[in-house]
């Protein structure tokens, strides 16, 4: 048996996951509840793993100067609420109560701008390479947690190439939906 992290939603923060504040963030708009789990992926350089440059991206601590790639992205100001690392280490930038920046202009089920009601988990990873497997346990996990804590959210996950068509292919072919919903289904069977 492989012994899973425990996860637990505690005043809109994942206990579980080290937490790295982003400035980036502002407040849902009110009465808003949170209605759509977004997966998306992040790698920087692309296709480049480790090396802590996301983390500080979302802190808007990158050195720009490090990689042509970054110049590129320069002074952009944006954010998750978790990055899930090659590692499986889990990572919380805004609190679930908050509005995270990572979605961009969007529709799921003719409802725009989902940063408003959706919370946004990033895959270390790429549109060319294969997830590991311990960030698919670890997703798994830390999804049938957020849909104990958030129930809108239950039937409720896309990818961000699903909500901005147009604009991003994110988490691209390599995730493995099918294999990530039955282990959803199968993790929450098994719920105690
Ligand atoms: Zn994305």
């Amino acid at each position: 048996m492989q012994s899973a992290p425990q996860f637990q939603v505690v005043n809109g923060q994942l206990i579980g996951a080290r937490q790295v504040p982003s400035p980036n963030y502002n407040q849902r708009p009110e009465h808003t509840e949170i209605q759509l789990i977004v997966i998306h992926n992040i790698s920087l350089p692309p296709s480049q793993f480790g090396g802590g440059y996301i983390e500080q991206f979302f802190q808007n601590q990158l050195d720009w100067s490090l990689h042509p790639y970054f110049q590129t992205i320069e002074g952009m100001q944006v954010s998750t609420h978790l990055l899930i690392l090659r590692t499986g280490e889990v990572l919380q930038f805004v609190n679930f109560n908050d509005r995270a920046w990572h979605a961009g202009r969007s529709t799921y089920l003719s409802k725009v701008e989902c940063n408003d009601y959706s919370i946004g988990i990033e895959l270390e990873g790429s549109d060319d390479t294969d997830f590991e497997a311990i960030q698919y346990q670890t997703l798994v996990d830390v999804v049938a947690t957020l849909q104990t804590a958030y129930p809108k959210t239950d039937h409720h996950i896309a990818g961000h190439s699903d909500i901005a068509p147009s604009r991003k292919t994110d988490p691209g072919p390599h995730f493995q939906w099918q294999e990530f919903r039955q282990q959803l289904s199968l993790r929450k069977a098994n719920r105690t």
